[in-house]
């Protein structure tokens, strides 16, 4: 049976137990070898990769460890990994299954060219997809057609992961793709017969009605420096009390809004325990120095130009921009008068009587997680391992938070008054937004080009980009600053081709690339 499914089993527990197993078996491994020469074997062999460009791996080693858990071999080539190397590999280990994750959008693309080189390979081994930004419909649409000597198949969460390689290596296999092959040609039917429950307006008439702010009584708050600033060891122990907790619980698969979750009937006694062992890591954090917190702030005079651009200067002389960023606008038909939303109606027109502003900023507490996490791996503690980068991410996007508040009511200080308890931190309660490139205000994750240039982030808090815009160390974040009261969080969603057009006119980039990128925003 299913023991995830009917609740009798979590993936926490699992991980944890998986410590005990895999301590005792490397104990007992010159007899377990003796063992293996008289024909014992596993259940299967399943390599596992995050793809190239994308560097986050905390949901592919939770599935790497429930597999092993149940007597599969699990060939894990970790991060960042090319498609000839993990096809190199699955030939001369004459894998079984592969399975691809990732967590940012521009991996869907890299799964679906991975997908066709094996079939231009001619491989036949299943494929596992799995990862945040991963879905049924995208597999179903996007993967399976470039691939069809075996199954491509999507796994919606860990504790999914056993029951599909069980059903991919056990009798039932024709059976269970058949099932899939069909379940993905209705979704397939279903999105191509849609109809736009919306319509789309042309991009212009999307411009025109963006977000109209009266700029000529507004006075744009200056900040209290321009150009970048960097704040090195930054306090660790302050940054616990704004643990937004709820997605730490997601990531182990565990439902339920912090803290309500730790008394829940179903998963109460396993949040806790979770809980517990994750404030004894922090302690250690803390009191230990495991993790360095670092950030760089920048500050600019901006001006909105042409719809959708914002220039960047360096100082108040606005002479030659030294930057321009390029934001994507909402195209859908709004119901009720509703504006289009784009953040450059945030920023002041350059003929406005208004001299705005904008900020960046990148903050990281990922310095130094790979090194410890690998020590606990040799020591066959994943367990802990997966625990640390998970607190890292939680850190990182506390970070982020305590260095926005020092933003509104000292560095840029527009809300110097400003008196939040924790809770509404977290639930950012306050004035001014902190739009992260790849996220929904501003889906374009090649926008980070241009906002680690005017931060020189690499060189001054040591996050760099991979060729697919992911940062490194995977615990940071970054972004801009907005400072405007009426400036707000929305999703762009889907945009027409004459946005698409405008866009990659904008960023003299070839519009084929530009379609790559913004792949998940088009139809
Ligand atoms: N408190 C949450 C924040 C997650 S969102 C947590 O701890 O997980 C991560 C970052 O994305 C935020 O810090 C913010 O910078 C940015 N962000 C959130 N919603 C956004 C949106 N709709 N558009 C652009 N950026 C957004």
């Amino acid at each position: 049976g299913d023991l995830f499914g009917e609740g009798k089993m979590f993936l926490p527990q699992v991980v944890k137990s998986a410590r005990v197993m895999k301590q005792a078996v490397a104990h007992l491994q010159p007899f377990i070898e003796e063992e293996k020469t008289e024909g014992n074997s596993t259940n299967g062999k399943i390599l596992m990769a995050t793809v190239k460009g994308d560097v986050h791996d905390i949901g592919k080693n939770i599935v790497g460890v429930v597999l092993q858990c149940n007597n599969y071999e699990v060939i894990d080539l970790g991060v960042m990994v090319h498609s000839e190397e993990i096809l190199r590999v699955a030939r001369e280990e004459n894998v079984d299954i592969i399975g691809l994750s990732g967590l940012i959008t521009p991996s869907l693309d890299e799964m679906v060219h991975v997908a066709r080189e094996m079939q231009r390979q001619d491989f036949q081994v299943p494929l596992m997809i799995g990862g945040a930004t991963t879905s049924k419909a995208h597999t179903a649409v996007k993967i399976e057609p470039g691939y069809d000597n075996d199954l491509v198949v999507y796994v919606p969460d860990a504790s999914r992961s056993v029951s599909v390689a069980t059903q991919l290596m056990g009798d039932s296999k024709t059976g269970f793709v058949k099932e899939r092959r069909d379940e993905y040609a209705v979704v397939r039917e279903r999105v191509a017969n849609r109809k736009p429950r919306t319509r789309q307006l042309a991009y212009k008439d999307a411009v025109a009605n963006g977000r109209q702010l009266e700029w000529d009584n507004y006075q744009p708050p200056r900040p209290s420096f321009l150009g970048t600033r960097v704040f090195d060891n930054l306090p660790i122990e302050e940054l616990v009390a704004t643990i937004d907790w709820t997605p730490f619980f997601i990531t182990w698969e565990l439902a339920g809004k912090f803290p309500a979750i730790l008394d829940d009937n179903k998963v109460g006694i396993q949040a806790r325990e979770l809980y517990a062992d994750a404030t004894a890591m922090l302690d250690r954090i803390v009191s230990e120095k495991l993790l360095t917190a670092q950030a760089t702030v920048g500050f600019w005079p901006a001006a909105r130009i042409d719809g959708d651009d914002v220039i960047v200067y360096a100082d108040d002389s606005r002479g030659e921009p030294i930057a321009t960023l390029h934001h994507m606008r909402q195209q859908m038909e709004k119901p009720n008068g509703e504006a289009n939303f784009s953040l450059a109606d945030f920023i002041a027109p350059e003929d406005s009587a208004a001299q705005d502003y904008i900020g960046g900023f990148c903050v990281t507490t990922g310095h130094g997680v790979a090194e410890l996490a690998a020590e606990f791996e040799a020591n066959h503690d994943d367990y802990n391992s997966i625990m640390l980068k998970a607190l890292a991410d939680r850190l990182a996007e506390s970070l982020a938070e305590y260095m926005h508040k020092k933003v509104r009511t000292e560095l840029w200080g527009y809300a110097e008054d400003e008196a939040l308890s924790n809770e509404e931190l977290i639930r950012e309660r306050y004035r001014g937004i902190r739009p992260a490139p790849g996220y929904p205000a501003c889906p374009d994750h090649t926008e980070k080009a241009a906002l680690f240039n005017l931060l020189d982030a690499t060189a001054n808090c040591g996050v760099s980009l991979s060729e697919s815009y992911a940062m490194e160390p995977a615990s940071s974040v970054s972004g801009f600053y907005y400072s405007h009261p009426e400036s707000r969080y929305f999703a762009v969603g889907k945009i027409g081709h004459d946005q698409l057009a405008s866009i990659a006119a904008r960023k003299g980039e070839k519009q084929e690339t530009m379609e790559r990128w913004l792949a998940p925003n088009l139809e």
